[in-house]
């Protein structure tokens, strides 16, 4: 075929190009050409063999061979080359101003962050997507509104139902939200004002964010023993409210529930097969992070914000009763049944509590190590400022049901911690690659090209970005080249601040964010705005 087309060209034309070329005027085809890849395309399909040329933002062409020229070329070794990870559920606004690079996220292959989740964003989001433009950022970045802000900015932190003129104003904010960019509703349901929310109120807000293209997203009211209902009602949310839902970090808490995944997945699957587009997201630890007060101590305390709460445990007779339930709660839920299975991540007030265990301060406190001593050092904790904690309370066999089932995709709830301050959860430095190298290496409980799916196609198509996620000609040019032999998480819960090892180069937007085992000077990250969003 080559001859004969390259015999249909006017000589005149040929003389031409040869002349260009010769005067060495031709500008390179290709911005970037990636040889040699072992192609993970994000959709789930068998890896193959191939090269990827990239024009400015956009992969250009992708195929067995391209000769090129191009500006820059990357041999990957036959490495794996995956489409950017796409982090459905981080707090990055926790960090991203002091740490624009997001040097954590951009290490593990992540190439766009989702914020706003667990009920809690930026409101109004508008001057906040303004600063973070002007910041210059290395990864994309993309947010939820969040149904607690909102309801804390109309209604406040109190336990009583919204009027109807509360709940118009509240869809008001929702809808400015989408317009501002927004992707879609998020709630945290278990965390104050969530908690205090009716079904019917959250549901009345998902409909404005459904009718204007977002999602649901939700880490549940409870995700212990009522977790079964908390499925329900994420479910019940997405089909009343008529949007895609999605039970976040799903995970099952405390001893006496292991196990129950096998009914929250069939709980999925049933409303699946009944047309309600319910999905779930989780990271691969098996344990937790929050706040001490939000993880060991009941909602009804909370009520109110801070002054509140120090009123309650100033008056003995209810300081014991939240003694009692916070020892419950370390007994059967967050607390893993071991004040040792609780441990500090950050306490702004004592920084050198950061990684201790709720047992050893217990015992510094010179109290014998009992689970009513390790609740009231938790009240104690609280008064005295809080800390945020981990808290080691989830199974590993529950932990991999989720990661297998298919409407499974992976989200870190992480940050971008300052490296090597506090105690953070590993999450943050570790989740893409954990699943890359425990899980599908390692463990064998997925394939790679099914997690290459769960973060990167998958969340995609979740949040309706139709030019990212997949590796093929037109789409935005966001791409993580690693080895798959070596990929591996280093942060421990003893260690956390340990960067990723196996990833070769990142790719964001066409610029090269990443590579040599170091970030480089490039800040090409985006703001994407969600399907509502008005110029
Ligand atoms: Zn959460």
């Amino acid at each position: 075929m080559q001859p004969r087309q390259v015999a249909r060209v006017a000589p005149a034309v040929l003389v031409g190009a040869f002349l260009i070329a010769g005067l060495g005027a031709q500008p390179p085809t290709y911005d970037l050409l990636i040889r040699n890849a072992r192609i993970v395309d994000g959709t789930g399909s068998p890896w193959y063999r191939g090269d990827i040329a990239l024009r400015g933002e956009t992969i250009a062409r992708i195929a067995p061979r391209i000769e090129g020229p191009a500006a820059r070329t990357i041999d990957a070794g036959g490495h794996v080359v995956a489409p950017g990870f796409i982090d459905i559920h981080t707090h990055a606004r926790r960090g991203i101003f002091d740490v624009p690079t997001a040097d954590n996220y951009v290490r593990q292959g992540v190439t766009t962050l989702i914020e706003g989740p667990d009920g809690s964003s930026p409101l109004p989001i508008k001057p906040f997507l303004e600063r973070l433009a002007a910041l210059h950022i290395t990864p994309n970045f993309a947010l939820f509104v969040g149904q607690g802000t909102v309801r804390d900015q109309v209604i406040g932190s109190v336990n009583r139902k919204a009027t109807p003129e509360e709940i118009e104003k509240m869809r008001g904010l929702v809808r400015q939200g989408m317009l501002d960019g927004a992707f879609g509703l998020s709630s945290g349901l278990f965390y104050v004002p969530g908690t205090f929310t009716p079904t019917a109120e959250v549901i009345e807000l998902a409909k404005v964010a459904g009718s204007m293209g977002g999602i649901y997203i939700s880490h549940m009211r409870d995700e212990a023993s009522g977790i079964l209902n908390s499925v329900r009602e994420t479910i019940e949310i997405g089909e009343k409210g008529g949007l895609p839902t999605q039970v976040t970090h799903h995970k099952v808490i405390g001893k006496a529930n292991w196990g129950k995944s096998v009914d929250t997945l069939r709980l999925i699957d049933e409303a699946r097969a009944r047309g309600v587009d319910a999905t779930i997201d989780q990271y691969p630890y098996t344990a937790s992070s929050t706040s001490i007060q939000a993880a060991l101590m009941p909602a009804w305390s909370l009520e109110g914000g801070r002054q509140e709460v120090l009123k309650r445990l100033q008056n003995p007779s209810m300081r014991s009763e939240l003694q009692k339930e916070t020892a419950r709660i370390i007994l059967e839920e967050r607390g893993g049944g071991d004040p040792q299975n609780v441990q500090l991540a950050r306490c702004d007030w004592d920084p050198s509590l950061a990684g201790k265990r709720l047992g050893d301060v217990t015992k510094g406190r010179g109290l014998p190590v009992t689970v009513e001593n390790a609740a009231d050092t938790a009240l104690w904790i609280v008064e005295r400022g809080g800390c945020s904690g981990i808290f080691h309370a989830i199974e590993e066999e529950d932990l991999q049901r989720i990661l297998r089932h298919p409407a499974t995709m992976i989200g870190s709830d992480g940050e971008i911690p300052i490296f090597g301050t506090a105690n953070p959860h590993p999450r943050s430095y570790g989740t893409f690659v954990r699943v890359l190298g425990r899980y599908v290496r390692d463990l064998k409980t997925i394939t790679l090209e099914d997690a290459v799916r769960k973060m990167s196609a998958f969340p995609a198509q979740r949040l309706g970005l139709a030019d990212r996620g997949v590796l093929r000609e037109g789409m935005k040019a966001d791409i993580a080249i690693f080895n798959p032999d070596t990929i591996r998480d280093l942060a421990t819960f003893e260690r956390p601040h340990q960067y990723a090892e196996g990833v070769d180069y990142v790719i964001v937007n066409g610029q090269v964010a990443f590579e040599g085992g170091k970030m480089t000077a490039a800040r090409p990250g985006r703001i994407l705005f969600g399907p509502s969003t008005k110029p």
